[in-house]
């Protein structure tokens, strides 16, 4: 990681208000999280691909279910880790700052963070397929599979996008009014090249936002990046927070008091 780089960003985000947070697997990963795809995704015979679809929960609810299950007892005793935690204490250190999150797992509310929006939903929070209605559930393993709504006696289905679905409306215009109004962007252990979310460091940047990246090896993103900082987000992100709040303001005391005044 270049020093120089470090003293921009540092100095840059030292004069900023508005900071949006783009994360996804990575930073979980950096947890313990599977990412639950290819290898790491197996689960007896199933593959990720075949199980987080609308026809699979079609077909048998009960298969997708004990497949989340697993996976939520996999996800329960997993912490936060560095990363997740210096994004939840910039909630304090920025005027406004936001975590845009791809992942499912709920680490960004675990390690404080409260200014989240998940873009793929939430596997702690159950949707009532009737009513769309929405709650969360922490239980592993689940009491019963497949869970039904307590109110209309229908199935719950994970509050997940599954591949073959459109991310919620309400929920991407509201990642994308943070990229567009941000003045830095951070892109967090994700490639970013599936879209939509792929969408929004462009939106940043084309709004005048500096993009900085933290990933362990360069991305299709990286030449747009403003600034890359190769490595994990557990290392990177403490690094940066500790330089911001030991940077004191230029009315600070290196600067000899002006005698005239
Ligand atoms: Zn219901």
């Amino acid at each position: 990681m270049a020093e120089h780089q470090v003293d921009e960003v540092v100095e840059f985000l030292a004069g900023a208000r508005r900071v949006a947070v783009l994360t996804g697997a990575g930073i979980s990963a950096e947890s313990g999280v599977p990412t639950f795809r290819g290898n790491d995704g197996l689960w007896k015979q199933y593959r990720a691909e075949t199980l987080a679809t609308p026809e699979a929960f079609e077909r048998d609810p009960v298969l997708v279910w004990e497949w989340y299950d697993w996976r939520r007892s996999l996800i329960a005793p997993v912490a936060p880790n560095a990363g997740h935690r210096v994004l939840a204490g910039w909630e304090s250190l920025f005027g406004d700052l936001a975590v845009i999150t791809q992942n499912v797992d709920g680490l960004h509310a675990k390690a404080g963070s409260r200014n989240i929006v998940e873009l793929h939903g939430n596997i702690w929070k159950l949707r009532c397929t009737r009513e769309g209605t929405v709650e969360e559930n922490r239980n592993t393993p689940l009491p019963r599979i497949p869970p039904v709504c307590p109110n209309c006696g229908s199935l719950f289905r994970p509050h997940i996008v599954w591949f073959g679905e459109s991310l919620d409306p309400v929920v991407f215009d509201r990642a994308y009014g943070l990229s567009e109004a941000c003045q830095a962007m951070f892109v967090i252990g994700t490639s970013a090249v599936v879209q939509p979310a792929a969408s929004l460091p462009l939106a940043a940047s084309r709004a005048g936002a500096k993009i900085i990246e933290v990933n362990i090896e360069p991305t299709p993103l990286t030449p747009q990046a403003d600034y890359f900082f190769p490595g994990k987000a557990g290392e990177v992100l403490p690094l940066l927070d500790r330089r911001l709040r030991d940077r004191r303001p230029a009315s600070g005391r290196e600067r000899p008091p002006d005698r005239r005044a």
